[in-house]
């Protein structure tokens, strides 16, 4: 089961250099995670706890996953994740129990960043209904409180969350002591998709009429995510025009693609 639902990587191969736009988010990762993992011992002697949890907020697709996969990497920690939704389970106590083995992989792990991905999952506000499965998700949400709270040396452990969907979120878990570190990672800026065209382009064929300035100011509304699948589609496109350089069309048309698709993927949504 645990192969399953958790993802272990020992050193994920992510660094704060392919990541576009986050500085001041990434600033604040590093602040919080990679300081108690690195230097324990300057918490220790100023006589502070270090935050213990730290939840990234923002739409789908801004780089949440890849600021804890760069934190674990850059700091030789051990890169665990599940998914918030993968906790959720019929049966009683079997979502306890997987976030205590989680917990204890991460320990096997040490020094560990414990990635939760759709902490909402879990997390949720309170609904009506009394259910018994609102009740087992309850429990599982308060297994993690109590993992969380029960750690001694947290600074061989770092625990980061994410959601798409902050206004979801019980307020219980921002508590102090709990997530009271709030992130929020954005839809990149003009500056920022200029930014991550230029990473995402780095091993590309990239013709001389390529503006990426001009692209960044074309493509408003798209993510991280976005802006990687634009530069494969691209290079799809100047693959099957039989080329092997990518050029400013491609970009483009590969944007009214993507779009395209997106646009029919709220249609049938609806
Ligand atoms: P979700 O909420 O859907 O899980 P996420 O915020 O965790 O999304 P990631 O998984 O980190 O998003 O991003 C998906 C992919 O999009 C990354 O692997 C990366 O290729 C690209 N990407 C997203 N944001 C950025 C960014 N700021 N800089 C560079 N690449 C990015």
């Amino acid at each position: 089961v645990r192969a399953r639902v958790m993802q272990v990587e020992e050193s994920p191969d992510v660094s704060y250099t392919d990541i576009g736009g986050l500085d001041e988010q990434m600033n604040e990762v590093r602040e919080t995670v990679e300081m108690p993992l690195l230097k324990p011992e300057m918490f220790e002697e100023v006589g502070i706890e270090p935050p213990s949890g730290v939840l990234l907020y923002g739409p789908p697709g801004t780089g949440k996953t890849m600021l804890a996969k760069a934190v674990a990497s850059e700091t030789d920690a051990t890169f665990i994740k599940m998914a918030g939704s993968e906790l959720v389970h019929k049966f009683i106590g079997e979502g306890a129990k997987l976030v205590r083995d989680l917990f204890e992989v991460a320990r096997a792990h040490e020094p560990a960043v414990l990635f939760i991905d759709e902490i909402d999952a879990i997390a949720s506000k309170r609904t009506d209904s009394k259910t018994s499965g609102d009740a087992e998700v309850q429990r599982t949400m308060m297994q993690l409180l109590s993992e969380m709270d029960g750690f001694e040396d947290r600074g061989e452990v770092r625990i980061i969350a994410a959601t798409n969907r902050f206004d979801m979120l019980d307020r219980a878990i921002l508590r102090p002591g709990r997530f009271d570190r709030l992130i929020e990672v954005p839809k990149p800026d003009e500056e920022g998709r200029k930014l991550i065209f230029e990473i995402h382009t780095r091993n590309m064929n990239v013709a001389d009429d390529v503006d990426f300035g001009k692209l960044a100011d074309e493509v408003i509304e798209a993510s991280g995510a976005d802006i990687k699948a634009i530069c494969t589609e691209a290079g799809m496109f100047a693959i099957r025009d039989d080329r092997t350089e990518v050029c400013m069309d491609d970009f483009e048309e590969a944007w009214a693609k993507i779009q395209a698709e997106e646009e029919d993927d709220e249609i049938s949504k609806t």
